[in-house]
């Protein structure tokens, strides 16, 4: 028995339910095609979400490292909390896009 998300209500249901115990959708049949639908979506969203943060991270190393001289201050604070969020983000994005890939199979 396998976890899948109710393309509806999002919520974690069995694959083997015949409807969501939620929201009352079917899963059977033409369900199938919606949780397609659902994963394409959300693989978008992870594609959006790995752009926005790789752009953070480069916005960071450029704060930090533009013109040569030691970043001090406001600057060095902004530069390391742009480069940690895009780090992170980036590697959690990554993941959830493995996680992902994985359920599709
Ligand atoms: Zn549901």
């Amino acid at each position: 028995m396998a976890l899948v998300q109710c393309p509806v209500c999002n919520k974690r249901i069995s694959s083997k339910a015949p409807q969501c115990p939620h929201c009352s959708t079917s899963s059977a049949g033409d369900n199938e095609s919606a949780l397609r639908i659902a994963q394409i979506k959300k693989s978008q969203r992870l594609m959006n979400q790995s752009f926005i943060t790789m752009t953070l991270f480069i916005g960071g190393v450029v704060v930090l490292f533009w013109g040569g001289e030691e970043p001090e201050g406001v600057r060095l604070t902004a530069g390391a909390v742009l480069l940690t969020l895009g780090f992170v983000g980036y590697l959690v994005t990554r993941v959830q896009m493995v996680i992902n890939k994985r359920k599709s199979v």
